[in-house]
């Protein structure tokens, strides 16, 4: 009993260390890890997961066929409603549900999806977030963390070492009232701000024009939506740090991160194998952008391999000049369903259309949806500085430009644009 109690606090401290040295693997020691991990998770699947079992089955191969990356690709990927549809069956039969921990995300779509992690999944998934706000400088005993995210994220009571000052971890409620939000930045004074990169931009709006003294965080992450480069800057000045961006899910962890030579993103290899891929399956070649499609290696409770996540990305495969091993992802483009889709399957990406809207002067914030091939309609927030129609025309000229003259653009003002039930923004989307 007190031998299982000591290793409950030295197994966080081992796992840890491991996974930030792992950062400094060179880059065939990070694809032996990655493979030595997918090929147990595989095996583990297909012996204890009727789910995979099946899947794998259906395709007509066994996990020993699967030898090398580039027969990967025989294994089907799935989807999140294959997930949230089959989820009975994707529990591994060999653990024991009461040891693990119950993890829930909530999709655009409506349907949430629950998964469970065993103890060593969960300390993989905090510690592959962890690891990477160390290395960016995060002082894990004294540093006093903002995390911006949804209610139900936000847990009721703090740890008993939290009223010490060791670990301060605040929460904020990104569905709060802004008025309330920055009252709670004014009282906290974070030394580092972790969230979705819409928040933190009201927050940082608010700082700049209500001229507030005394927010001074010295580093920013930002996480789960797409990061423009508008939002970026303004973040970086009003704060005067170098923001770091972070991709990453519930299902997948950690994938990709910005070290301070913020070169792309460094792919973590050693918690989640990454695929790019093309419409027909293939691997998109460097610069080219790929479906992202994902396995994460520490998912023993519930396998997810080979995991349609459901955005683009444009990987590098380059290593970065900061010495880590492993290869780059160049951007992150963001959802499938929030691409703008024109005639003669041509995609626009989000990150495409915050450049078309960037410096368009007084808009606070924007949503873009796409009604139908035709038509757009623009939401806006507006700042006070302009009139509305120098807004309208200027939103119809830019879009137009960058969609085509044959698209209808509709602007409409509104005071807010309502944020999912999980506090992201969703700048844009398509119903087509
Ligand atoms: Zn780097």
């Amino acid at each position: 009993m007190l031998i299982r109690k000591i290793n409950d606090y030295v197994r966080p401290y081992k796992v840890f260390r491991d996974m930030r040295k792992n950062l400094w693997l060179k880059t065939w020691e990070l694809e032996t890890l990655q493979w030595e991990k997918f090929k147990t998770l595989l095996d583990h699947a297909y012996e204890n997961v009727p789910f995979y079992r099946g899947l794998i089955d259906s395709a007509g191969i066994r996990p020993k066929d699967i030898k090398s990356y580039d027969d990967v690709c025989k294994i089907p990927t799935i989807t999140k409603s294959q997930i949230i549809d089959n989820r009975q069956h994707l529990m591994a039969g060999n653990i024991n549900l009461r040891n693990c921990v119950e993890y829930k995300t909530s999709g655009s779509t409506g349907k949430n999806l629950y998964g469970y992690l065993t103890k060593d999944d969960a300390l993989h998934i905090r510690g592959s977030y962890e690891r990477i706000r160390n290395e960016n400088g995060f002082r894990m005993l004294r540093d006093k963390l903002l995390v911006i995210s949804s209610p139900y994220r936000i847990p009721d009571r703090k740890e008993w070492y939290q009223y010490l000052g060791i670990r301060r971890i605040e929460r904020l409620n990104v569905l709060e009232p802004l008025d309330k939000q920055i009252e709670i930045l004014k009282r906290i004074k974070p030394d580092v701000i972790w969230g979705f990169p819409s928040a933190v931009k009201l927050l940082a709006k608010a700082v700049q024009e209500k001229n507030i003294k005394g927010i001074l965080p010295r580093l920013i992450f930002t996480v789960s939506e797409v990061l423009d480069s508008e939002t970026r800057n303004l973040i970086n000045s009003v704060f005067s740090v170098e923001l770091f961006d972070v991709y990453g899910a519930w299902e997948t962890a950690c994938m990709a991160w910005e070290c301070d030579s913020h070169s792309g993103y460094h792919a973590t290899m050693d918690t989640v194998l990454i695929e790019f891929l093309d419409e027909h399956g293939n691997k998109v070649k460097g610069g080219g952008r790929g479906r992202v499609v994902v396995t994460n290696l520490h998912s023993f409770a519930m396998p997810i391999i080979r995991y349609e996540i459901g955005d683009f990305a444009i990987p590098k495969y380059e290593e970065c000049p900061c010495g880590r091993g492993g290869y780059l992802i160049e951007r992150i483009e963001g959802r499938y369903n929030d691409m703008v889709k024109l005639s003669g399957n041509k995609l626009i990406t989000p990150q495409a259309l915050y450049t078309t809207m960037e410096h368009i002067i007084g808009i606070s914030e924007f949503r873009i949806v796409q009604e139908n091939e035709d038509k757009i309609i623009v939401y806006v927030v507006k700042t006070d500085e302009c009139r509305d129609s120098i807004i309208v025309n200027e939103i119809t000229r830019k879009l137009n430009r960058a969609l085509g003259d044959n698209i209808t653009i509709d602007t409409k003002f509104v005071e807010s644009i309502p944020r999912e039930p999980s506090g992201k923004l969703r700048s844009v989307i398509s119903r087509v």
